[in-house]
């Protein structure tokens, strides 16, 4: 038989008089939440209130134990949805009524990019770089928030770079000088991405993207790769104490997954395991235009979720709305649901 817990049906030994759930606020009974007046009547507003719009905050900090950590968004990529067909063999209709599905507007789509700095003792290792001046116009506002939060390129000590797609790698290079932006930092990248990219014939042969811009993925990773020199790693690597390097294939060989460990608190980074907080959870088989093997993709997002959720991890994702840190709970039918984390703490 099911017993409801106590805080969700109060009997009547421990529900709280009004008066005491208002002293557990810190708040008498007597006092009033407004005080009188101070909304006024409307013809009292002022006539020169002052303008509320403005830049959105670009960083979110927050603690994976006693690790230090900072989401940093680096803008985007956004379009109408009816041209902007991500989905492999998915209408617009499809997407229409999954963004319905998750209260979001039918007509556009809006993918966030999102950066994950994290301080472990005497290390500022940053997960990715944003998208620099390699993924459209809104893409590349990594440094302005990176700077707005109190951070140099200098500071970083080591950036791990998850896979060479020019939303996650662009900000690896200085735009004019093609000088690594993080000159004091060492660079880690998996020996299998490494390779893929270099390799005589990448096989993007699965990349559902016209040719031109199949050749442009290839000549940005190579440009990139070759500028810096970078660590190879490969799964199951323990770096900087405190983080797991897991193999996560699919949407390029060498994309990786990362898992900070804290004391008892994880975050598992799930980078593009997952698109879009609606879709990839909803529907984890559709598969996204850029996925070089699609089917390994899919079986990657769903061992990865299974984990997330089944262990109860927070996730950190690439494309998860900022600040992008939440959960994962399986609903019924081999769908997954996004559970976005509180903002803030009290
Ligand atoms: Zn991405």
């Amino acid at each position: 038989m099911n017993q409801a817990p106590s805080h969700t049906q109060p009997s009547g030994n421990t529900s709280l008089t009004r008066r005491e759930a208002l002293r557990f606020f810190g708040l008498s009974a007597a006092t009033t939440l407004v005080a009188p007046g101070l909304l006024g009547a409307a013809d009292e507003q002022p006539k020169n209130a002052p303008a509320v719009i403005g830049a959105q905050p670009g960083f979110y900090r927050f603690n994976i134990g006693s690790f230090e950590a900072i989401a940093l968004f680096d803008g985007g990529m956004a379009g109408p949805a009816t041209q902007l067909q991500l989905w492999n063999g998915h209408t617009a209709d499809e997407m229409a009524g999954e963004f319905k599905n998750a209260f979001l507007p039918t007509d556009r789509l809006r993918l966030p990019f999102c950066v994950l700095l994290v301080r472990i003792g005497s290390e500022l290792v940053l997960i990715d770089s944003g998208a620099g001046s390699l993924f459209g116009p809104i893409g590349g506002q990594l440094p302005g928030h990176l700077a707005a939060a109190g951070i140099k390129p200098s500071d970083i000590t080591a950036v791990i770079l998850t896979h060479a797609h020019g939303d996650h790698m662009g900000g690896l290079l200085d735009p004019v000088t093609q000088k690594p932006v993080f000159k004091n930092a060492r660079h880690f990248v998996h020996r299998r991405e490494f390779d893929f990219w270099n390799g005589s014939s990448p096989d993007l042969s699965k990349l559902n993207l016209p040719e031109a811009d199949r050749q442009g993925f290839i000549a940005g990773a190579r440009t990139h790769l070759a500028a810096i020199p970078f660590d190879k790693i490969k799964g199951g690597d323990k770096l900087l104490d405190g983080i797991e390097i897991i193999d996560a294939p699919g949407h390029t060989p060498g994309h990786i997954a990362l898992l900070f460990s804290s004391g008892d608190e994880q975050l598992l980074h799930v980078v593009d395991c997952v698109h879009h907080h609606a879709i990839s959870f909803a529907q984890p088989d559709w598969s996204i235009c850029f996925d070089a093997d699609p089917a390994t993709a899919i079986a990657t997002r769903k061992r990865i979720l299974d984990r997330a959720a089944a262990d109860r991890l927070r996730i950190f994702g690439g494309h998860l709305p900022f600040p992008s840190v939440g959960h994962v709970r399986i609903l019924a039918k081999g769908r997954y649901e996004h559970v976005i984390e509180p903002w803030g703490t009290i």
